[in-house]
């Protein structure tokens, strides 16, 4: 229980703050504020989203730095192509993406979402600042919600949603272009629409639910659909730092008396301004880890701002600890934080070793299933048949030899495979042959899959005899 203090009212409990008691939507109206630790989510919200909306742009060796293509099963991370094939590396990746995201949270509570969310990049620093500019700060909007349609209203409203759909267009055309590459985009933009039907259905598709999201879904997708607000709850405990309201400080609240112009025993002066610019419409004070609570810091520059007028101390509402607030503990490495750490330099170390010797091609060799040997009663040779598979998985064409091991002889059935395309698997027959009774019965062979520089690859397998 974090908040060890009585409170008046605990009907919050009951029901979603933007959710009336018979569950109906409530429009959140934040109050607009200018803090310090605003304008430097501003300045890092600029970078991240020029990062977005640049990298789709940038290319290597002409191929982009990123793509997921999950139709074609194509993947580049920083320009490194990834097929299906490499998918116990994608596996790796996401448990360690998963394990590095519980320890920053079990340290840092939800600075990813208040600082780094694409859900609240967009939301606060696009759309919400555009709702700002056009119809004002939350009063007016509430006045002009409330208002009759006048020619006012809809010149307002129309240009406020109109922005909003242009800007759904350009990020669901960013998105397209981390999935199919910029080429491709290109080429859908450029040539005649009937040529691209499903590029330009998905287009449209995610310009309709980036619409939705932000113009009316908003706060809902962190307090209803996320689940990494739902991990909260387990992961933090009273070592996390996060948005803390320093109830021992603050409490018992209470407005400034006005005869005495002396404050009640605690510093909040139950001003609600902390309230009221919270773009999830909850009150900090109800206790700290909330799971609609998105980090923004939002109600940490309202405070600040009451606290600089009213001649208190900053940091009423600051990052901070449970156990900072109550003990005054600074962030100690606890046997938790080590044990994750520990887990995840390990499986970073084992990912990396992987991605270092990770060759360009991938070769499979089978005998081929339902077959026994061949026995030639003439020249009392044995013989297998093989089946062989190489995937390149680079942006160049390889030629490769495909060498038996001695004193194997290699026949191929059909044209041997010597040039496997940038990006293509081929595949190709042969048989092994050996005298009889030169090889033991049970012993495994290999044959070497060796390109131009002189990288081989080592494809065993069986060969049965008579
Ligand atoms: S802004 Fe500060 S003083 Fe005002 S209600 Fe919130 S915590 Fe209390
Ligand atoms: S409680 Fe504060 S930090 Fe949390 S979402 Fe509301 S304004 Fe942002």
């Amino acid at each position: 229980m974090l908040t060890p203090f009585n409170l008046d009212n605990e009907d919050f409990r009951n029901h979603l703050y933007n959710q009336s008691k018979d569950g109906k939507r409530l429009w959140i109206y934040p109050g607009r504020i200018i803090g310090k630790l605003y304008k430097a989510r501003t300045l890092f919200s600029w970078f991240l989203l020029i990062t977005l909306f640049g990298l789709p742009w940038l290319q290597y060796q002409g191929h982009p730095i990123f793509m997921f293509n999950f139709i074609e099963r194509q993947f580049i991370f920083f320009g490194v192509p990834f097929f299906p094939q490499d998918f116990h590396l994608v596996a790796l990746g996401l448990v360690s993406f998963l394990l590095f995201i519980s320890l920053f949270t079990v340290l840092f509570g939800r600075i990813w979402c208040g600082w780094a969310c694409p859900q609240t990049i967009f939301m606060e620093m696009l759309f919400r600042k555009i709702e700002y500019w056009i119809e004002g700060d939350d009063k007016s909007q509430r006045k002009l919600a409330d208002a009759p349609w006048t020619k006012e209203k809809i010149i307002k409203k129309f240009s406020k949603h109109f922005l909003f759909f242009l800007i759904s267009f350009g990020i669901s055309n960013t998105f397209l272009m981390y999935l199919i590459g910029n080429s491709d985009w290109l080429k859908m933009i450029n040539e005649p629409p009937q040529l691209h039907l499903k590029g330009l259905f998905l287009m449209i598709v995610f310009t309709g639910v980036f619409y939705f999201v932000f113009a009316r879904f908003r706060e809902m997708v962190c307090m209803v659909v996320c689940p990494y607000g739902r991990l909260q709850g387990v992961l933090l405990d009273n070592n996390s730092i996060n948005v803390q309201y320093d109830f021992k400080r603050g409490e018992t609240r209470g407005k400034i008396q006005k005869n005495t112009n002396s404050l009640a025993n605690g510093d909040c002066i139950d001003c609600h301004w902390c309230v009221r610019v919270c773009p999830t419409g909850i009150d900090i004070r109800n206790g700290s880890n909330q799971l609609e609570c998105i980090g923004c810091t939002s109600c940490i520059d309202a405070c600040d701002e009451v606290m600089e007028k009213i001649n208190k101390p900053k940091g009423l509402i600051r990052y901070d600890s449970f156990n900072g607030i109550t003990k005054g503990e600074k962030l100690h490495f606890s046997k938790r934080i080590m044990a994750y750490s520990t887990l995840l330099i390990l499986l970073i170390g084992f990912i990396s070793f992987l991605l270092l010797t990770r060759k360009p091609w991938e070769g499979t060799l089978l005998r081929t299933p339902g077959m026994t040997f061949q026995l030639n009663e003439e020249t009392h040779k044995v013989s297998n048949m093989y089946q062989i598979e190489i995937l390149n998985k680079s942006f160049e064409n390889e030629t490769f030899s495909i060498q038996p091991e001695e004193p194997f002889e290699l026949i191929w059935i059909g044209k041997p495979i010597k040039q496997v395309e940038k990006g293509e698997i081929i595949k190709g027959n042969f048989f092994l042959r050996i005298k009889e009774g030169e090889w033991k019965k049970g012993k495994k062979t290999y044959v070497n899959l060796v390109n131009l520089n002189g990288q081989s690859e080592q494809l065993k397998t069986s060969f049965i005899t008579p």
